[in-house]
């Protein structure tokens, strides 16, 4: 099969003849439709990654079509999945033995193993879905309302409900969430915000994405201009704006879908008393923060952190894309054939646009 081999930072390689036996009936096979490119395939390119050990195909943010019938039990209910159907895949596979897999908490297995890091992802023909991810119903199939591109873009929206759900979202009318990055991310997370009824604020540093955030709906759009990197700076006129938009309280949610750990010395300026805050991005490198416990005391606040999916939320992600509540196709702005995924990284990395999707394999 063809496929993109993540070789080391910096190389990956266009293979023709990629790995046989792909005919072996004993697998479960699904040929791609569509795999988006997210940061996190962009920080591993670049940089390498702890849970990466090459060779591995990356991408984790896929749309497949079944290759041979999957029959299995899921949840006790037997469960059939015919060739040809299109599904979305849940990519964290757990190891089914630890306390968070006995609590259906997938994402925080012990033993975890994640499609598109630790074993071979969606960057290519065909990819081989482990058992156990049948097993807990992480291969959802997908109603012909919703099409391949955004089928491939449920998996980061349901990271993004699991971050809301964790953050015990209540939605009072008056309640205002603030979103700190203006990339894919962080419109998905407005989008949710705006579903969920909130006064939403984005912050960001990318002016037509901005323009693109008011598009979808935001209240408030505002440019971060703070580049000099020095700890404990933030930008005044940003923060005053904040502030003033919310009467002087701050916002009752904050969102850092930014790699930056300035975004949190942020966070904690513009939260209000009661306040959740989630740390939604992972970090580039090791971070910590300056922390003020007795504000958090005092100020009654929440610091969250959210990793990944379940396929509960994957089907949540469904529900909400088929019944017209959240609209994908917003995110997408480029698509490119495997054989040029290196221009699929550039333009992800160069921020030329929102999610690229990888559609021809
Ligand atoms: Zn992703
Ligand atoms: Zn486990």
């Amino acid at each position: 099969m063809s496929a993109a081999v993540y070789y080391g930072p910096g190389s990956i390689i266009n293979k023709k003849n990629y790995l046989s036996g792909i005919d072996d009936k004993e697998r479960i096979i699904l040929k791609l439709k569509a795999c988006a490119v997210c940061g996190y395939d962009v920080r591993i390119f670049r940089s390498g990654h702890l849970k990466v050990t090459p060779p591995v195909i990356l991408g984790h943010e896929i749309c497949g079509e079944i290759r041979n019938d999957i029959a299995s039990i899921v949840n006790g209910k037997e469960f059939c999945l015919k060739s040809g159907t299109r599904v979305a895949v849940s990519p964290i596979v757990p190891c089914l033995n630890c306390r968070y897999c006995d609590r259906s908490e997938y994402n925080l297995c012990l033993y975890l193993k994640e499609i598109g890091s630790s074993i071979n992802g969606g960057f290519a023909e065909y990819i081989d879905i482990p058992p156990q991810l049948v097993k807990i119903g992480g291969l959802i199939p997908i109603p012909n309302s919703i099409d391949d591109d955004e089928a491939a873009l449920l998996e980061p929206l349901a990271c993004c409900l699991n971050c809301h759900i964790n953050m015990g979202m209540r939605a009072y009318l008056k309640d205002t969430m603030a979103i700190i990055g203006d990339g894919p991310i962080g419109l998905l997370h407005l989008l949710l915000s705006k579903n969920a009824g909130m006064r939403t604020i984005l912050v960001g540093k990318i002016p037509n994405r901005l323009d693109k955030a008011y598009s979808l709906g935001a209240d408030l759009a505002l440019l971060f201009n703070n580049e000099d990197g020095v700890d404990g700076k933030y930008d005044e006129d940003t923060l005053r704006r904040v502030l003033n938009y919310t009467d002087g309280y701050g916002a009752d949610y904050v969102i850092i879908a930014t790699s930056s750990p300035r975004a949190i010395e942020f966070a904690l300026k513009i939260a209000a008393k009661n306040a959740k805050i989630n740390i939604f991005a992972g970090m580039l490198g090791l971070h910590s923060a300056n922390l003020d416990l007795n504000w958090l005391h005092y100020n009654q606040a929440t610091i969250t952190g959210s990793f990944s999916s379940t396929p509960n939320m994957l089907n949540k992600a469904v529900d909400l894309v088929s019944s017209g509540q959240i609209k994908l196709s917003e995110i997408i702005s480029h698509h490119y054939p495997l054989a040029d995924i290196k221009y699929a990284l550039q333009a992800t990395e160069n921020f030329l646009g929102l999610r690229v999707i990888i559609n021809k394999f």
